[in-house]
């Protein structure tokens, strides 16, 4: 970093080339006043409050004034402090002055100037000719906006814009009547917002406030509990509650920013529904039980049940530590290799198409690289909704000038801030994909040396397309000609470009292939193992790297070791000192089908809500009801926790020390922030607990940390993490040795397949498993919400009910006019599996015959209509595409 050195005061201080002034005042300990900058925005210098003297000849605002070498600079002359003087006053006879009773008083900017500059009252109160009346906005369900208490500094309007992309602020009006108002003067709620609270952790007075704080007694660092972006929080406490949470600034993930569930949906970890005792289920009704009597119940019938009769799920909400002793107890106490969880219905073809094609089924870059990418291709991801934070820095990466590309068959948010909006018929993205690539050939924009030099297979890969001219692909896709040239020739050549997908791309009958056609398509552009480029699947669940990462996978034991080789067997077999099953278990999926087929006699299920989140979930319920005995060990009596005959009171997040591990493949700390409520236990103790009561050894952990040294001793890509490594920040694996920094960046000098070199992978277009017919004329795809959170379980009772509180059918306004439909009118919605009732939304969101839904309210669950239908490689159930019909109720 190049340094600059410059006086201030009359000492000399070194800044870094790129500061201004007050960057490099603050950073020596010199304070200048300022209230409208902030270091996250870009400097507008609207306040004058830090005017300073340049040179002993100029007065300038010092967050504007880039320094310079040899620069003199005086923060006190006569003339500087006459303007801060009269920039302050102002403020002043414009504000409220009931200070003591303001809940900004003591950490109010304004309150700091005036004490600073020191104005005199008797002044301000002569000046004051009438304070604003306005009314006070309390729409949101979280903060207030006072408008009589801004100072008009525009932070909020700078953050919705520069950090959020909402842009939901503006000034309106002008002189003595300026306000900053949302467009249109609509309340909040009525707004634009999407309630992160950035801009109200951000006002320097207490215009924009959270409403209701307590302030908290102690705050604990911790990992947000939802997606998989794995933001740092800091949970705020007081007594044994958690009354808030803020973004942790330290955290490089998201320095500070959170979103909505992160900031407001904590509510969920005191809510007085959290189950607190074991329940055992006598003549179909729940009783509370002892933990003797339920572990005692359930080591008897566990014993019975050893080998193929047993399942088990595991949990992509709980830590790296719980899934690894889940899968150990299931496959050195249970003897079966059938343990499996939710990605398999998320993010399994990304484990088998990276895999084949890459070496590794994870995201290939990182997070904070997406801001320097040059062109972002985003496609199958509903970004804002489902990955908030990251998709902040893919709108940072717009404003940085790259270029964006979103293939969606719906016209979601983040198409506001595209350049190409590709809107593929869902199920098509492998031909969307192949034209892509034909394109990039024919147009000599694919990367010779890097094919040449890095992969093998491109001459199979060119014969594949020839079967996708630009007409048959545009006649498969919807997309018109000249949107996938443009598209194909913008990701060839504004490099590095940076692939993002999620669940649009793998939640198909032919998921797998979508999979290896993105990464067909990163390698033909050289689009891998460079900054700001690669393949980067958004994994959805705060842990579900870490769940695929430790083993809670029917086929691998923990670091992706195949549990059908003799020596990677053994290997375990002598760690655990047990004998273990050889045999590949069954899938997710697979386990409901054994489950109705008599095979499968009892569910051991941590943490998941398979009654509403699995496809078809009519089958599902119908085996829950067909076991022998099934256990659940949750935090809530859930939908699916309904069906057990014995439920086990789990501790959240909040209760408990581990890790997570996020998307970008970074081990992160998760601490405990309360003891656990009531009578629960971490699921690590209440698992350990099971395989001691049947009397097993191998599970006397009496902390995480111990569990994690078992880890990283059998786990080679984890086998540098350790507790005081990660203590200050998450480390990415692989991480192979104690010295070793962690690998932001996969596959930059070779690639993890058994050649070395990038596969290209050949494909053929297959439609997806049910298209529409006369019955049923209608794809049904379905989406998240920004609000909600898998079967919001956590978002209903966290706080978040209140911004959304039910299912909508959104459909396109021709579909709707053409079935009579108004908005906001009962419909009923029909498969070949079952049916469901829901709100409708008309909207343009939605294309011409393709309606959607999320899967998050009981109320209307979505997944009684699902297909599952699955992937044959990945066996991932087709939730993006079944053909429904649409019935007024
Ligand atoms: S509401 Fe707060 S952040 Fe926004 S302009 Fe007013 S004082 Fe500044
Ligand atoms: S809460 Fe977020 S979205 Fe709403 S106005 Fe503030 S920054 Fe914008
Ligand atoms: S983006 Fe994801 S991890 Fe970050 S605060 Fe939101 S839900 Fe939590």
């Amino acid at each position: 970093m190049e340094e600059v050195k410059l006086t201030i005061d009359g000492m000399q201080v070194t800044a870094e080339k790129h500061m201004t002034v007050l960057e490099a005042a603050l950073s020596n300990g010199i304070y200048i006043p300022n209230l409208c900058y902030h270091p996250d925005l870009e400097p507008v210098g609207i306040c004058r409050l830090c005017m300073v003297e340049i040179n002993g000849k100029r007065l300038d605002v010092a967050c504007k004034t880039p320094v310079e070498h040899g620069m003199t600079i005086r923060t006190e002359t006569p003339e500087v402090n006459k303007i801060r003087k009269i920039a302050c006053e102002l403020l002043l006879i414009n504000h409220p002055a009931e200070c003591v009773t303001c809940s900004a008083n003591q950490k109010c900017e304004l309150q700091k100037i005036a004490h600073y500059i020191g104005v005199d009252e008797e002044r301000i109160n002569r000046l004051r000719k009438h304070v604003k009346t306005l009314p006070v906005d309390t729409s949101n369900p979280y903060f207030i906006y006072d408008p009589n208490k801004c100072v008009l500094c525009g932070i909020c309007i700078r953050t919705c814009d520069e950090i959020v992309g909402v842009n939901n602020f503006d000034f309106a009006y002008r002189g003595y009547d300026e306000v900053v108002s949302t467009f249109g003067n609509k309340l909040m709620i009525d707004s634009r917002c999407v309630s992160c609270g950035e801009c109200v952790v951000r006002c320097p007075v207490s215009a924009l406030n959270i409403k209701e704080t307590l302030p908290p007694a102690r705050e604990v660092k911790t990992i947000c509990p939802y997606c998989g972006v794995g933001c740092g929080i800091i949970l705020g406490v007081r007594g044994e509650k958690v009354v808030a949470s803020r973004g942790d600034t330290d955290n490089p993930v998201n320095r500070g920013r959170l979103c909505v569930k992160g900031r407001f949906g904590f509510e969920f970890i005191n809510h007085p529904d959290r189950l607190t005792t074991p329940l055992i289920k006598k003549n179909g009704t729940f009783e509370e039980a002892t933990w003797d009597e339920a572990l005692s119940l359930i080591a008897q019938k566990f014993t019975r049940y050893k080998g193929d009769a047993f399942a088990a799920l595991s949990s992509a909400k709980c830590t790296n530590e719980e899934n690894y002793v889940f899968q150990k107890f299931i496959r050195a106490v249970m003897q079966t290799n059938t343990v499996d969880h939710c990605a398999r219905l998320c993010h399994a073809p990304t484990v088998a198409g990276l895999v084949q094609s890459l070496g590794s089924g994870a995201m290939t870059n990182s997070i904070g690289e997406i801001k320097n990418a040059r062109c972002i291709f985003a496609i199958g991801t509903n970004t804002t909704s489902a990955h908030p934070v990251l998709a902040y820095e893919v709108k940072k990466a717009v404003r940085n000038g790259a270029k964006l590309i979103v293939a969606n068959p719906r016209e979601i948010d983040l198409c506001e801030f595209a350049h190409i909006f590709l809107q593929q018929t869902p199920g098509t993205d492998v031909a969307l994909l192949m034209g892509m690539m034909r394109v990039i050939i024919e147009e000599n924009v694919h990367d010779i040396d890097f094919i040449t030099k890095r992969t093998q297979g491109f001459e199979d890969l060119e014969r594949s397309l020839k079967d996708y001219p630009i007409d048959r692909v545009e006649a498969l896709t919807g997309v018109p000609r000249d949107l996938i040239v443009e598209a194909a020739v913008t990701y060839a050549t504004y490099k590095p470009g940076m692939l993002l997908y999620a669940m649009g791309i793998t939640q198909h009958t032919h998921g797998t292939d979508n999979v290896l056609a993105t990464s067909n398509i990163a390698l033909l552009t050289g689009n891998v193992g460079k900054p700001s480029s690669g393949v980067n699947p958004l994994r959805g669940q705060n842990n579900v790297q870490g769940a695929c990462d430790l083993g809670a996978l029917p086929n691998v034991y923990p670091g992706y070791q195949r549990v059908n080789v003799p020596a990677i067997k053994n290997k375990f077999e002598t760690a655990w000192k047990c004998s273990l099953p050889a045999d590949v278990g069954l899938t997710h999926t697979e386990i409901f089908d054994a489950i109705l087929d008599g095979k499968i006699k009892v569910l051991y299920e941590m943490g998941e809500n398979p009654a509403l989140s699995e496809a078809n979930a009519g089958h599902a319920i119908k085996a829950l009801q067909a076991l022998d005995f099934f256990v659940v060990q949750d935090i809530f009596l859930t939908e699916t926790a309904q069906y057990a005959d014995v439920v086990l009171p789990g501790a959240s997040f909040a209760e408990k020390d581990g890790t997570f591990t996020n998307t970008e493949r970074r081990v992160q700390r998760v601490r405990k922030v309360i003891e656990p409520v009531g009578n629960c236990k971490p699921d690590w103790q209440i698992v350990c607990d099971i395989a001691k009561k049947m009397g097993n050894p191998g599970f006397e952990f009496t902390l995480p940390s111990e569990i994690m040294e078992e880890i990283t001793s059998l786990t080679p890509s984890y086998g540098g993490i350790s507790y005081e490594r990660i203590d200050r920040e998450g480390i990415q694996w692989p991480c192979p040795s104690d010295t070793h920094q962690g690998t932001p960046m996969l596959h930059t000098e070779f690639f993890a397949t058994a050649s070395g070199k990038g596969n290209f992978i050949p494909l053929t277009y297959k439609p997806s498993f049910e298209l529409p017919d006369e019955d049923y004329p209608y794809i049904l795809t379905t989406e998240r919400s920004l609000y909600h959170f898998h079967t919001s379980t956590m978002t209903r009772k966290g706080g978040l009910e209140v911004l959304r509180d039910r299912e909508f059918v959104e459909i396109n306004p021709a579909d709707a006019e053409k079935l009579g439909l108004k908005d906001g009118e009962m419909v009923k919605v029909v498969s070949r599996r079952g049916e469901v009732m829901a709100q409708t939304k008309v909207t343009d969101v939605s294309p011409k015959g393709v309606i959607s839904m999320t899967f998050h309210f009981r109320e209307s669950p979505t997944n009684m209509v699902t297909s599952d239908a699955v992937d044959p490689v990945a066996k991932i159930p087709e939730t993006k595409v079944c053909a429904v019909r649409i019935e007024k109720c």
